[in-house]
This record gives C-alpha cells, structure tokens and sequence, in this order.
C-alpha cells in the first residue's frame, strides 16, 4: 500500500497522480501529489515504477502499516525500490532481458506433437 512521499524529491511531475488506477492522490496547489484515499490502494506499484526521481514508496503489505519515517527508508535503500528491481530508469537493465523463458519454449517444441 502506498506509504509515503517524499516531498524533498517530488519534482511535481504529476506521473503518479496520471498513472494510478484508483485515484488514489489528489494533487496539491503546489503540484505534489497528497495521498488522499489510501483505503484505496490496491498495491499495484505504478506509482513508483513511474515516479523518476524515487520519491515513492510502496509497502509490499495490503493494509496500512505504521506510518514510516521517510529518513529510514532512505538509508534501507527502499524509496523506489521496486523500480530499481525492476530495471526501470536511466542506466538500469530491464528484468525482462534476464527472462529466460524463451529456452524453455525452444525445448517443448522439440516435443512430439509441437
Ligand atoms: S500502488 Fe497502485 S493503486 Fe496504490 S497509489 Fe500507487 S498506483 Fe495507486
Ligand atoms: S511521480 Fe514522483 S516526482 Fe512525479 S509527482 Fe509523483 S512523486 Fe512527484
């Protein structure tokens, strides 16, 4: 569920805001994005996958958890943490070229039948 932004490193790009199916942030006059229905979370992680400067961060857990300080998730290396597994983001590889699936496809179409 989505547990903080951090106001120090939003840039106000308003992908969060666009990106997230629920409507889950309403957008301050300032730009930065307010978490205003959190029930509505459904931990999908777009926010953060979209978010380019790592300002988001989304807990694994369904239900709120105890409101996290923004100073410990940095030093955890947590803020925008998925993105980065993900390879998304300058100078990242992407996860789907360690996919190696394809191998797998080439076997079973060696099988009979195929
Ligand atoms: S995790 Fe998904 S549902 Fe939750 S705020 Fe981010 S984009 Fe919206
Ligand atoms: S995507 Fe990141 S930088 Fe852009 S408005 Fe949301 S929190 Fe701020």
């Amino acid at each position: 569920m989505i547990e903080l932004v951090s106001e120090s490193k939003c840039v106000s790009c308003g992908q969060c805001v666009s990106v997230c199916p629920t409507r889950v942030f309403d957008e301050s006059p300032e730009g930065l994005p307010i978490i205003a229905r959190q029930d509505d979370c459904q931990t999908c992680f777009m926010c953060e996958l979209y978010c380019p400067v790592d300002a988001l961060y989304v807990a694994p857990q369904e239900h709120p958890v105890k409101a996290p300080e923004e100073q410990e998730l940095e030093m955890a290396g947590l803020l925008g943490s998925y993105r980065e597994k993900v390879g998304w983001g300058r100078g990242r590889s992407p996860g789907a070229a360690n996919d190696t699936s394809y191998l797998m496809l080439k076997e079973m179409q060696k099988l009979p039948g195929h």
